[in-house]
């Protein structure tokens, strides 16, 4: 019976696929890392980590927020975009929970966090490398649950007007407000990106308790959706934190800027540069070739 079963193996091994034997060979470091990072469809089953810059850089043990919870939905759902490392899904979770009593919204809608091993992307964000970005949408969450459809082809609203140098009154809420300055209050976020014209509207309406407007920082685009961004979570050694925040509500000089007549034109794209595996924390890698 010992022997026939040996003998049965011998068989599978000589006849097996020359592929089940052999492991996949490395990735060579010269690879795109965008096309290799786009093609993993789950995560590195490895700790939790996010690893690199929040520009370049990659995810280990990430997982997937959810696509419906009694407070959010998660859009673009062909994306595969809804992952991120445990810290920043736990975030939305708690942030998505208190958005109907911020804002009187029954929720928000979630657009990109990270791929399900981090890295860069083949289309769109230069960040949302490493786990710890998202987008929430600045329209708010329908009372009920879209379609997968739905969630294709509905656009944001735009909240911004079209010359760009203020919102748009027909969009813009005293919600929104709320919206934003709850997110940034949060003491895990380092940083809310919004259009200028959206920050702009902050500095007005804040009034007199204007702390969280620091962490509120104007950069292009934006006004489909806000960008939050969390900070380096503790066990992530190889995580690189960006500098700090400059101290003010940023609602002077440095705001001024962004409507400058050569600001206010798109920004200019250039052939974007593909980035190779090698540019990448060496890490990556493993997490890449993670079964
Ligand atoms: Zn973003």
């Amino acid at each position: 019976m010992r022997k026939t079963f040996a003998a049965a193996l011998g068989l599978i091994a000589l006849t097996a696929p020359l592929s089940a034997q052999t492991p996949a060979p490395p990735p060579a470091p010269t690879a795109s890392a965008r096309e290799l990072f786009g093609r993993a469809a789950t995560a590195a089953p490895l700790a939790a980590r996010a690893i690199g810059t929040y520009i370049r850089g990659c995810l280990s043990g990430a997982v997937a927020l959810p696509v419906d919870g009694k407070t959010w939905q998660v859009m673009r759902l062909s994306r595969n975009r809804n992952w991120g490392h445990p810290r920043l899904v736990q975030f939305l979770e708690r942030f998505a929970a208190r958005v109907p009593a911020i804002a009187g919204w029954a929720g928000i809608l979630v657009g990109d966090l990270a791929q399900p091993r981090g890295g860069p992307m083949l289309t769109g964000h230069l960040s949302h490398q490493i786990g710890l970005d998202a987008d929430i949408w600045l329209t708010p969450m329908p009372a009920r649950t879209l379609t997968p459809a739905e969630r294709e082809e509905m656009s944001a609203i735009n909240a911004v007007a079209e010359d760009w140098n203020d919102i748009d009154p027909k969009v813009w809420t005293p919600a929104h407000v709320r919206v934003i300055k709850a997110a940034a209050e949060d003491p895990l976020v380092e940083r809310v990106l919004v259009n200028p014209a959206i920050k702009k509207a902050l500095c007005r309406d804040a009034g007199t308790d204007r702390a969280w407007l620091r962490k509120v920082r104007p950069w292009y685009g934006h006004n489909w959706h806000m960008h939050i961004r969390i900070g380096c979570p503790p066990g992530s050694t190889e995580c690189k934190p960006q500098d700090a925040v400059p101290p003010g509500d940023g609602c002077g000089i440095e705001l001024a800027w962004w409507f400058r007549p050569e600001a206010l034109k798109p920004r200019p794209v250039g052939p974007q540069r593909v980035m190779k595996l090698s540019e990448l924390p060496a890490t990556c890698t493993k997490v890449l070739v993670a079964p």
